[in-house]
């Protein structure tokens, strides 16, 4: 039986690691940083019935003020980025904007519109993450897993990975993404560099800057959630130092000291709200996590 010794455990605040700024304690996470380390981990989440969650950069988790008791794995030591040709191999845990970067120097196109998303290549495989117009399945040749289940490797082809808005077979929980290779396509370095700049323009002038978990809620159709959030009055609407950003209704921000549970308080205040309203039931882009303190 797998024991807390075999795998190096450590404690963390989520206030300190989240882009959001705010949130408890991680009980017990981990870094794998091999497919060996992840079937210990996998062996040990078995054996001792844990419930657990797999993580980037934490750009799009909420975790509450109580905290989190079970096993977190943290993927930021899964890394590497092999670029040959017009083929780029990255592991999970490597920032999603580094790839963008690396790719733009080469003048490989395919992922200049995903600049300024702030997570890792996991994050972004496992979300679909993506904006204007564009998004990570774009780019996607393959991607690398670990069966959490069966503890075993996986490779599924962009085809078998069900990628849809904001969502990816990797989304259930049961898949750790290790890495994915990505095909982009040769074209000119400076039309690449250019969508970058409009992109981060484009991002500058419509998102706030403040600490936050980006969109709250996903699209209604093709009508951005921003629409009804505005719409039903809750433009400003906070609680203590959480706040519905003035600047973009779907994003929640941290004033100073917010705190996780007053993020989830607003969220059920839109919910409703929005509910009331036009009868939409907004759909959470945000994962949350965790117990109220
Ligand atoms: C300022 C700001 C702007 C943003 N803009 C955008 C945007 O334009 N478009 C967009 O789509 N998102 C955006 N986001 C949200 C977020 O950055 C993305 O969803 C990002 O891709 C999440 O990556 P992460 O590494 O932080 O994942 P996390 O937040 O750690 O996790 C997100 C989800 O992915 C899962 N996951 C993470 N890594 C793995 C892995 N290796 N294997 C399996 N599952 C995994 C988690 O379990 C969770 O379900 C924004 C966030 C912020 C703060």
């Amino acid at each position: 039986m797998k024991s807390e010794n075999d795998i190096k455990f450590c404690s963390l605040f989520a206030d300190k690691i989240s882009t959001l700024r705010a949130g408890g304690k991680l009980l017990k996470v981990c870094f794998p940083s091999s497919m060996a380390d992840l079937f210990m981990i996998s062996d040990y989440i078995k054996e001792n019935g844990c419930d657990y969650i797999i993580t980037g950069k934490l750009s799009n988790i909420l975790v509450l003020d109580g905290g989190y008791d079970g096993v977190v794995i943290n993927t930021k030591n899964l890394k590497g980025i092999d670029i040959e040709e017009n083929l780029i191999c990255a592991g999970s845990g490597e920032k999603l904007a580094k790839v963008v970067n690396m790719a733009a120097e080469r003048g490989l196109s395919g992922l200049e519109k995903l600049c300024g998303i702030p997570g890792t290549v996991g994050g972004a495989v496992c979300m679909n993450s993506g904006c204007f117009g564009a998004d990570m399945s774009m780019a996607v040749e393959k991607v690398y897993l670990f069966d959490m289940n069966k503890q075993e490797r996986v490779v599924k082809d962009k085809k078998q990975m069900g990628f849809a808005y904001r969502k990816s077979a990797a989304a259930k929980g049961n898949y750790a993404v290790i890495g994915a290779r990505l095909e982009l396509e040769e074209k000119n370095l400076y039309d690449i560099k250019n969508t970058m700049r409009s992109v981060i323009a484009v991002r500058r002038e419509n998102q706030p800057s403040l600490p936050s978990l980006g969109s709250v809620y996903k699209r209604v159709g093709n009508t951005a959630a921003a629409i009804f959030i505005e719409g039903a009055g809750l433009k400003g609407y906070r609680v203590n130092d959480m706040e519905v950003s003035a600047v973009h209704a779907n994003f929640i921000v941290n004033k100073g000291n917010g705190k996780a549970d007053d993020y989830l308080t607003i969220m059920e205040h839109i919910e409703e709200k929005v509910y009331a309203r036009y009868g939409i039931k907004l759909e959470r882009e945000v994962f949350v996590v965790g117990k109220r303190a």
